[in-house]
């Protein structure tokens, strides 16, 4: 298909598969079955500036938007879908900043994330908290000098190994979701530490953890934005990230395909090599034309998003639900195509359909995303252009 990626959008991506495949790829399985978290790549990706390529190049970036962050990801997650959420939940730790921060923010932090020096991540999520995410109850009241968090966050991707915090809490309690505020948080910072790592089916070399905070002071000068903007926030970056997940997905899925061609073309049963099959060309078919029409949405969203129109929620839900379903259908056919090697931790599918089931289910449930898609159909008035 013709994507018409500019030459720099290309250089990113080919970039980002030769990190994949020279560096990932010989390590992935270990990472995976120790569930280590993967810092010889985060260094890899640094030197290869792939995480330059989300900031703007007046904070040492490369200026790239969401579709040259979606690029990346998918690239990187046709190798190892963990690789690339811990690349991807970095960017969304410092995403907020790009639209709410102030310029000191900008300048304190954005220049080391670029350089892959410091990792970023996102935390709103908490034990009564998910797909409802205005129940959090984590406070930051007002003190002198800044707010006092207290409370815990849940499921935190690069949670532990991050630097950079940006957590979503009340520091209005009496005016719930309209209460909310954005801290930035360093790690270090007295009061903060870490609670139970996650033992997880799928991206297990990914940290996923706990957040606890305790009577911890973070200076006023970290807040992002205004007090009470932090569901806005949050809900706009989402938005904004969602077409990431949705190239998680992509990716994913690609490399399940492949391994899928591969497989049946190599292996022989009934003196002939199963790609010769109809009932698996036509699985297989299905299977290609999906990943495709996956990237095709993937990339208009992120285009969509990349164009400034204001409301971006539709496309970017639909280009992560439907990604993420044809990620998790695909990685499962490459394994049935596979037969008992696919099932096998040898053999590179099997991993894959572990991690394509998370795909589903973060930055907002499908089926929470499909309630958000259909509540946008709902108040569209006359006829769409
Ligand atoms: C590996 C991993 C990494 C994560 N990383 C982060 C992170 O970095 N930062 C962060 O803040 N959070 C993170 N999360 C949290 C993630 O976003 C939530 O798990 C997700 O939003 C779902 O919330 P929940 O797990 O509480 O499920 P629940 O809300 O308990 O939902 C359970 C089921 O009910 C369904 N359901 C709930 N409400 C509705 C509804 N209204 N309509 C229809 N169905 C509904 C859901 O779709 C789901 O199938 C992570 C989670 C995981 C597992």
């Amino acid at each position: 298909m013709e994507y018409s990626l500019t030459e720099q959008q290309k250089t990113i991506k080919d970039l980002a598969r030769r990190v994949a495949e020279e560096r990932i790829l010989p390590v992935r399985a270990e990472l995976d079955e120790k569930e280590e978290f993967p810092w010889g790549i985060v260094k890899d990706m640094a030197d290869a500036d792939l995480f330059r390529v989300f900031v703007p190049e007046e904070y040492d970036g490369l200026g790239g938007g969401c579709l040259e962050l979606c690029l990346v990801v998918e690239e990187l997650s046709r190798i190892c879908s963990a690789v690339a959420v811990t690349y991807a939940a970095s960017a969304l730790g410092v995403l907020t900043l790009l639209e709410y921060g102030t310029e000191a923010q900008r300048r304190k932090y954005l220049p080391e994330i670029a350089a892959g020096k410091k990792l970023g991540a996102f935390a709103v999520t908490e034990a009564q908290a998910g797909s409802d995410a205005s129940a959090i109850k984590t406070t930051a009241e007002k003190v002198d000098g800044g707010y006092m968090l207290n409370g815990t966050k849940q499921f935190i991707t690069n949670g532990g190994e991050a630097e950079l915090y940006t957590v979503i809490c009340l520091t209005d309690k009496a005016r719930g979701a309209r209460g909310a505020s954005a801290l930035l948080v360093e790690k270090g910072t007295p009061g903060f530490s870490f609670g139970k790592k996650e033992k997880k089916l799928g991206i297990r070399s990914s940290a996923t953890r706990e957040l606890v905070f305790r009577n911890c002071l973070v200076p006023e000068e970290n807040l992002i934005g205004k007090p009470g903007l932090g569901f806005v926030l949050a809900m706009r970056l989402f938005d904004r990230s969602r077409p990431g997940i949705g190239s998680q997905a992509v990716g994913l899925a690609q490399g399940a395909l492949e391994a899928a061609v591969e497989y049946t073309r190599q292996r022989i049963q009934f003196g002939r090599p199963l790609i010769s099959l109809p009932v698996v060309q036509d699985m297989l078919a299905e299977m290609a034309t999906g990943v495709e029409a996956a990237r095709a949405l993937v990339y208009a969203a992120a285009r969509t998003v990349d164009s400034g129109v204001k409301d971006v929620t539709e496309a970017s839900c639909m280009a992560k639900v439907f990604a993420s379903d044809v990620a998790m259908k695909v990685a499962t056919d490459a394994v049935q195509l596979c037969g008992g090697a696919g099932y096998m931790r040898d053999y590179p599918v099997e991993k894959m359909m572990r991690d394509a089931k998370i795909t589903q289910i973060y930055e907002g449930s499908n089926q929470v995303l499909r309630n958000a898609i259909a509540i946008e159909l709902r108040k569209r008035k006359g006829r769409r252009e």
